[in-house]
């Protein structure tokens, strides 16, 4: 059978009936439930499920929701490469921080080497790029166009 690209453009989602939210449970078994729209919309969106082909009223899981493997799943997803600086990483930082509300999704964590985690603490990314590229030039002043997003390779 022809492999199917899955959706991930929630405007697809049939919003009017059941959500079945299809994921891997114990011992690996894949397993279901009914959830509201509301939520799929959420879990797309933060980029955990995505939309099966044919099937707009299910999703499916494409990272875990279990930490313990999502955390391998993002470093995977990295190639084990701190998105900051572009060194070895292997600790899990939130772009947005958790403290203001950022999720702990797909979407939202990058691996990030020990050193940039711990410099980023729990700064915005935007205030990170600032203070780094004040720190490399040596000044106290900055303008929008010093601020370098090519740092971050997707
Ligand atoms: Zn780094």
């Amino acid at each position: 059978m022809q492999k199917r690209q899955l959706i991930d453009d929630v405007s697809l989602l049939h919003s009017n009936s059941h959500i079945i939210q299809l994921f891997k449970g114990g011992n690996n078994r894949w397993e279901w439930r009914f959830i509201h729209t509301e939520l799929a919309i959420l879990l797309i969106e933060e980029g955990f499920c995505k939309i099966v082909p044919y099937y707009p009223n299910i999703i499916i899981n494409v990272f875990s929701q279990n930490y313990k493997t999502f955390r391998k799943q993002i470093l995977r997803r990295d190639k084990h490469t701190c998105q900051y600086c572009g060194k070895p990483g292997h600790t899990i930082d939130h772009i947005h921080p958790a403290s203001q509300g950022g999720f702990t999704s797909p979407r939202n964590c990058v691996t990030a080497c020990l050193s940039c985690n711990v410099s980023k603490a729990d700064t915005t990314l935007d205030l990170f790029l600032v203070n780094e590229q004040m720190e490399e030039d040596g000044v106290q002043e900055w303008n929008m166009e010093q601020l370098s997003f090519s740092r971050l390779r997707y």
